[in-house]
């Protein structure tokens, strides 16, 4: 079955964003917790080892592929991709939220910090970590 449409291919960078999709997505987990009486389960602790858990089902997938073979995805290996980089992200999502954490704020922090780390003119086409500083 192919992937759907809305799942396949790459988004352009946006200029605006949905700055409110991961709010959205943070209180559907918030109800989807409270209607099934899980929040007690969901400790940050707990909530770190799903999302590890689910980190690594998403290895799966590519288990055994060649480099240029992870690049050409299809079909039922492809959605299993995205059914395991949303099960990362709802536990993701879900963590910072019982944290406390505003999870947009910090990736963009880390996004800067990335830039000023991985300056473009000594990073471009170049995958070497930095010396520390
Ligand atoms: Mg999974």
């Amino acid at each position: 079955m192919p992937l759907p449409d809305e799942l396949r291919g790459q988004a352009p960078i946006a200029a605006e964003s949905r700055a409110d999709s991961l709010h959205e997505l943070r209180d559907a987990l918030r109800r989807f917790a409270v209607e099934r009486e899980w929040e007690r389960f969901h400790s940050p602790k707990n909530l770190a080892s799903a999302l590890i858990v689910e980190a690594a089902e998403l290895l799966e997938p590519f288990q055994w592929l060649g480099e240029h073979e992870s690049r050409q995805l299809q079909d039922d290996k492809l959605r299993h991709v995205g059914e395991e980089l949303a099960d990362v992200l709802l536990y993701l999502i879900r963590l910072a939220d019982v944290l406390g954490i505003d999870l947009r704020a910090a990736a963009l922090q880390k996004i800067e910090a990335n830039a000023r780390k991985y300056p473009v003119q000594h990073a471009r086409g170049n995958a070497r970590r930095p010396p520390e500083r």
